[in-house]
């Protein structure tokens, strides 16, 4: 019978005029960009944390310390391959991501396919395994913010190579 672990990320990022918008590991055309002291890719981030959270190895935070030098302006893609190969190591492998962005702009269509092959790629999965959901936030006075929401479903395929 196989094992299964489930996490869930969220974050959120405000816009910024000037500033590159990195979204899924893309750099895309916008007026704004989201605040931060990496990059600000608020989806990679919470990816970042629910593959931290499945494999109970703290969040994304007490890796990669907001305060350090090192992580200005970086690539949040480095977060994410970190993660990944934490659980890797811990025997685990993705069976699926579903995410939700909740943003008033930019519109997640016209983007949708390039974001999904992006974090497909960065993970190493499937396309067919990342769903990429967007809600306007109707009601929620946050449209000068970008809001991510990821769970990840991850499956036992080794023994740990890690004893922890
Ligand atoms: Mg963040």
């Amino acid at each position: 019978m196989s094992e299964y672990r489930i996490g869930s990320g969220w974050d959120s990022h405000v816009f910024v005029a000037g500033r590159p918008l990195w979204l899924g590991g893309q750099r895309l055309e916008h007026p704004s960009g989201l605040a931060g002291h990496s990059d600000g890719d608020v989806l990679l981030h919470a990816i970042c944390d629910a593959l931290l959270g499945a494999i109970a190895a703290g969040d994304i935070g007490s890796h990669f310390s907001s305060s350090d030098p090192r992580w200005r302006d970086a690539a949040s893609s480095q977060f994410v391959r970190h993660a990944l190969g934490l659980t890797q190591q811990a025997g685990w492998s993705i069976v699926n991501l579903d995410a939700n962005l909740i943003l008033d702009h930019p519109r997640l269509e016209p983007i949708r396919a390039q974001l999904r092959g992006s974090v497909a790629a960065l993970l190493d999965i499937a396309e067919e395994r990342v769903s990429l959901k967007a809600k306007t936030p109707e009601g929620l006075a946050t449209a000068d913010a970008a809001i991510a929401q990821v769970t990840i479903l991850l499956q036992r395929i080794a023994i740990p190579s890690v004893i922890d």
